[in-house]
């Protein structure tokens, strides 16, 4: 691919020189030109009013592929000792929005081995068939079996669309089953919407460090693969409905992996389970100090909640990283999500935006958190703390009796 300025068209005008981000084009004697910043990205051949600036592509092989042939939904289970992960039951309640409206049928592919009782339940999710991989050595997760499976379903039955949890798993066969089938992969997927008429999958994740939002398509190539955060979609409501069981014995063995699982050890310390918690209380940088975390800790306790906190909170080292909320740490949908002492950045909105309350306690009215909060305190989170584990507690205390 590259980029050229047509000098006799150009007037010289300067909105390619605005618009761009990273200072890849610069106005020089009046005529735009494309300094070594460029990116390609397309802003300033979008925003040119005399069409003077050209991305010249070359055409792409995967322009030529058949994209009628691909239909479906596929959801792809992950599991762990035996039980199927959340985010599975997530991604199946967006795909069945994403399968209606395509009007194909949603599948979920399952690799492992003592599953056989569980796949009537698993259709109550939404799912209009089950395809279940079933081989003694799948009740662990080996990637490379991943990979060589996944890759041959997919090329015998070509489905149109591939949504994966983003999870180590998921990240870890994803991109590698995607290079293999050829196709375009978006990781960590906040939105999906179908564009009807082209059939294309509209992928919309945070970019450049989360200060935009980047819809990604994949026009000319199938399937169009998405890997998702657990926690930003929720499942449908248990509901019965007919599903087709298309069971595949495979026969592995432990010669077909490069890997072998010797043992599988537990973390010792105390499991976070932030993405399923139904309350957290957040702390910042507003909370000042280690010391002080022990108040985000108290109120937790009182409302039988999971301690989250802000990346500054993380670096300062007040609390550990498996707390992180946001882009990069954990996508929570809570019930209720208490945010004390954080402004509010656009990266940690992305991964506490879906909490079905959110209350900020804040000194700072301007706060942009107080904007998305559905309550907010407008105080000294040291002096309001105290006070709601106060409240809290002898409101208990008046139940009880
Ligand atoms: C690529 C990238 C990824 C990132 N990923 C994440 C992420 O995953 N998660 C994340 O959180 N951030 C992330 N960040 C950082 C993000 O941009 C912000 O810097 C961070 O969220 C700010 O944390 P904070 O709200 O705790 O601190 P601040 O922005 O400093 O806000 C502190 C707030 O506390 C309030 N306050 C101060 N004292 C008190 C008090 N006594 N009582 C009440 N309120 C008080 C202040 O008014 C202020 O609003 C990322 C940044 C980048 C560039």
């Amino acid at each position: 691919m590259s980029i050229r300025v047509d000098r006799d068209l150009c007037t010289g005008c300067g909105s390619c020189v605005e618009i761009c981000l990273y200072n890849g084009v610069a106005m020089i004697n009046d005529i735009a030109q494309i300094t070594d910043d460029c990116n390609l990205c397309g802003a300033c051949v979008d925003v040119c009013p005399v069409e003077a600036i050209v991305i010249e592509r070359e055409e792409l092989k995967a322009e030529k592929m058949d994209l009628t042939q691909y239909r479906g939904v596929w959801i792809i289970a992950e599991h762990f000792k035996n039980k199927i992960h959340n985010v599975v039951f997530q991604l199946l309640g967006k795909g069945r929005e994403l399968a209606d409206a395509l009007k194909v049928n949603l599948s979920l592919v399952i690799l492992g081995a003592n599953f056989d009782d569980n796949l009537k339940e698993f259709s109550q999710y939404g799912a209009d068939e089950i395809i279940y991989i079933k081989s003694s050595i799948l009740k662990d997760y080996y990637s490379d079996l991943y990979v060589k499976t996944l890759t041959e379903l997919i090329i015998e039955h070509k489905p149109e669309i591939i949504l994966i949890g983003a999870t180590p798993m998921g990240r870890d066969f994803a991109p590698r089953v995607a290079k293999r089938v050829n196709a375009g992969l978006t990781a960590d997927c906040t939105g999906l919407t179908i564009d009807i008429e082209s059939r294309n999958l509209l992928q919309t994740r945070p970019t450049f460090g989360g200060n935009i939002m980047a819809t990604i398509k994949t026009p000319t190539s199938r399937p169009q693969m998405a890997t998702v955060r657990p926690g930003i979609f929720k499942p449908l409501k248990k509901s019965k409905r007919k599903v087709i069981i298309k069971k595949i014995d495979y026969d592995y063995n432990q010669k077909d992996s490069v890997s072998k699982i010797v043992k599988i050890i537990n973390r010792e310390k105390k499991k976070i389970n932030l993405e399923e918690a139904e309350i957290i209380i957040t702390g910042g940088r507003g909370v000042g100090s280690k010391e002080n975390f022990k108040l985000i800790e108290q109120l937790a306790d009182c409302l039988n909640a999971e301690v989250g906190g802000s990346r500054v909170a993380v670096e300062l080292n007040w609390i550990e990283q498996d707390h992180q909320v946001g882009q990069t740490g954990k996508t929570v949908s809570p019930k209720l999500y208490i945010a004390c002492g954080i402004s509010g950045a656009i990266q940690h909105i992305v991964g506490m935006q879906g909490s079905e309350i959110i209350v900020a306690i804040n000194k700072d009215p301007k706060a942009p958190i107080l904007k998305l909060a559905h309550y907010g305190i407008v105080g000294d989170l040291q002096k309001v703390i105290p006070e709601l584990i106060k409240k809290i507690k002898k409101i208990r205390t008046e139940k009880e009796i």
